[in-house]
């Protein structure tokens, strides 16, 4: 099959992005002739590889860290979503327009809005205020989540954000006084690696928390971090990072083709590649 498109993720570093094994499995999937690529692009090369997305043209690109933000200002159009997460995870193109959308709000309440995780939550933790949070601390309000809270290691950062979502705060260290039932890791501790073994919340503190809740981690590899482990140990459910990645891509997908993935082969395809 001789590709027709060419789609891409833009990033630096793009390291062991997924995101090409999910588009390309299901491009052929659907006998979609075309082909998705990693472009890794320095900051200081952002402008001229969107003059390349233009002219080429692509027909779709992701685009991660730490273009997110810096992605908005050379596009033609944003759509509301990623106005509100002040971030673009997605060009596409409408009626000629190079448009920016986030899907990583979709891919975050995607599992949240399932029928087995159908409940309400009257206060939400997010740990951590990077550049995940945003997407995070969107879909909340989204959900229409009451209560919120950030805690982030360098406190003056959950301030920032939480000033621009209108949520509250607590200091890091005071994060188990908080009784939320949706505690969210948007940080990499459990990430394979140098942080694999450590959690920002253990079970006794989970178990400190008025009720049982919801563990959701944004960390997918490896699948069970310690993060859950502990969340579960102390009987509360979970909710695991693959299921917001396989979300934001199949959120992306629709947009670019208009077919809606199957989340459980998009998952299935995923995990199998995890190491
Ligand atoms: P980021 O912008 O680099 O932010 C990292 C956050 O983690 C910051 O708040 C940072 O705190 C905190 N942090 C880092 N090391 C820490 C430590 N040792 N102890 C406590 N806090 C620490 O990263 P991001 O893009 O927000 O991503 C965060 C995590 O979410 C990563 O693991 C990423 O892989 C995952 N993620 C998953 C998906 C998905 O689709 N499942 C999507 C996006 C991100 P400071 O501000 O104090 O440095």
């Amino acid at each position: 099959m001789i590709p027709q498109k060419l789609y891409g993720i833009t990033g630096h570093p793009l390291g062991q992005t997924m995101s090409p094994l999910l588009h390309n499995w299901a491009f052929a999937e659907h006998d979609i002739e075309a082909a998705y690529m990693a472009f890794p692009v320095t900051p200081e090369r952002l402008a001229d590889f969107i003059t390349s997305v233009r002219t080429l043209p692509l027909s779709g690109v992701s685009v991660t860290i730490p273009h997110k933000e810096a992605v908005m200002a050379h596009l033609d159009q944003i759509s509301v979503r990623a106005q509100t997460a002040g971030a673009v995870n997605t060009l596409y193109w409408d009626n000629g327009k190079l448009s920016g959308d986030n899907t990583d709000i979709a891919g975050f309440l995607a599992p949240l809005q399932t029928q087995a995780a159908l409940r309400t939550f009257s206060c939400a933790l997010l740990l951590g205020a990077g550049g995940a949070a945003k997407a995070v601390l969107a879909g909340l309000q989204e959900l229409g989540v009451p209560d919120i809270v950030v805690a982030n290691r360098r406190h003056e950062r959950a301030e920032t954000l939480a000033d621009e979502f209108a949520v509250k705060t607590v200091p890091w260290e005071a994060r188990n006084t908080v009784g939320a039932d949706l505690i969210i890791n948007a940080t990499p501790l459990g990430m394979y690696g140098a942080n694999v073994q450590e959690s920002p919340f253990n079970e006794k503190d989970f178990r400190a928390c008025a009720q049982h809740g919801t563990a959701y981690d944004l960390v997918y590899n490896p699948l069970q971090t310690r993060f859950l482990a502990e969340a579960v140990q102390a009987g509360w459910q979970t909710i695991d990072g693959l299921h917001m990645f396989c979300g934001q891509g199949i959120e992306q997908f629709r947009i670019w083709t208009g077919i809606q993935l199957s989340d459980t082969a998009v998952r299935h395809c995923i995990a199998n590649n995890l190491r």
